[in-house]
């Protein structure tokens, strides 16, 4: 091998192919994240064929060294104990500087013994995972850096090191900081997990971490109609080729066109689907009223209500002190928004009881009683088309 073959690689592949490679390798490794480790390892959201597993597994080791029992165990902690001092890497407990660049680091911290025996069942403990993935990590990540100073010479090292630094950066770093931290809420979950960008392409569908957190079983993590989740295109062509099966993708509710009645199948439609309820309240009562509310009142009052319906809104557990001094001036000015406010708390209150039997039903319809008797008409509207709920599937007439 002379001097030009060492700069050139053996294979000696040009920079505009290069470039190609990086973002093909990247590409398949986000999606093995987030199809294989995210929504099928920690969340059972849908079935792999063993083949893909396999496939899935291999890339992994050969290219992040990531095992997954472990990245299964702290993200199922994660989920189970969101922004609390024991989540694993919370932005708003460990700052978000430090989950963006250092994310990485806290995902080593968080696989202690306990953590993988509570958090990491149901994941692969074949000969493969023994003697090779688990204890060997730097060897596949080693082979990998093989292959490409082989094909690309000595940039191959960059190739190398831009392949280690994606995951840590973008999916360790990146979801788990900047998606506690900024961007738009759909639902009101009960932690502050935020969507920020409608667009999952970057990190394949992970960017839109409000609605997994709002729906963490779901397959499929785009709810609305103009966000696009890259890893959800993934699985439909695996599922085409037989090599996946989504099991849930959220709640699927029914409605029946005049149905009036609110029975047990009523409540247990709006219940499934109550996130998706509470933000219509926001969109279709409370906003609504705000607006009427600001156009009749002074100047120094339109001031507090401007944009107020998003305090109104707010997830009760995430209000900080001075958002409840805001929620409390607006009430204070306005008997309609205070109706609706506690209506708002009310009806997330029946949600949290524990029963799903006649003591949920009585407490939903009573509820809807009282929201009729209040006479505010949009509130009206909302009752009336809550009715039409069912978890049947509605038939053709
Ligand atoms: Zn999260
Ligand atoms: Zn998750």
């Amino acid at each position: 091998m002379n001097v030009m073959d060492w700069w050139y690689g053996v294979v000696g592949l040009s920079i505009p192919t290069m470039i190609v490679y990086v973002l093909v390798m990247t590409h398949v490794t986000i999606v093995a994240v987030t199809v294989y480790l995210h929504r099928f390892s920690a969340h059972r959201a849908l079935t792999l064929h063993p083949a893909a597993q396999h496939f899935f597994r291999f890339w992994l080791w050969l290219t992040t060294g990531m095992i997954t029992k472990e990245w299964t165990a702290v993200h199922r902690k994660h989920h189970a104990l969101t922004e609390t001092e024991d989540d694993p890497h919370s932005p708003r407990i460990h700052g978000l500087g430090a989950i963006v660049f250092k994310g990485a680091e806290y995902y080593r911290q968080g696989t202690t013994p306990e953590t993988l025996n509570r958090y990491g069942k149901g994941t692969p403990d074949d000969w493969m995972e023994r003697r090779l993935y688990t204890p060997h990590t730097s060897v596949g990540v080693s082979l990998m850096l093989v292959i490409n100073l082989a094909l690309f010479g000595a940039l191959g090292l960059t190739v190398w090191a831009v392949q280690m630094i994606w995951i840590p950066f973008f999916a360790a770093g990146v979801v788990n900081g900047v998606g506690h931290f900024w961007g738009y809420r759909n639902f009101e979950c009960p932690d502050s997990a935020t969507n920020f960008s409608p667009w999952g392409i970057l990190i394949g569908g992970e960017e839109l971490h409000n609605n997994h957190h709002t729906y963490p079983n779901s397959a499929k993590l785009s709810v609305k109609p103009w966000e696009f989740d890259l890893g959800w295109a993934w699985i439909r062509v695996l599922t085409a080729f037989g090599l996946a099966k989504p099991l849930s993708t959220g709640p699927i509710v029914a409605r029946v066109e005049g149905k009036t009645a609110i029975d047990m199948e009523t409540t247990w439609a709006v219940l499934n689907d109550r996130f998706q309820v509470m933000a219509r309240y926001g969109e279709e009562v409370v906003a609504p009223l705000v607006e009427q509310e600001y156009r009749r009142a002074d100047r120094a009052t339109r001031r507090l209500l401007k944009r107020s319906k998003d305090v109104l809104c707010r997830h009760e557990g995430l209000v900080d002190e001075g958002q409840q001094r805001r929620i409390a001036a607006v009430v204070g000015a306005s008997p309609v928004l205070r109706i609706l406010y506690e209506k708002r708390l009310e009806l997330s209150a029946v949600w949290s009881l524990k029963s799903r039997g006649e003591d949920l039903l009585d407490a939903f319809r009573d509820w809807c009683h009282e929201a009729e008797a209040t006479g505010i008409q949009a509130l009206d509207d909302f009752v009336q088309d809550l009715r039409s709920y069912t978890v049947q599937p509605a038939r053709p007439a």
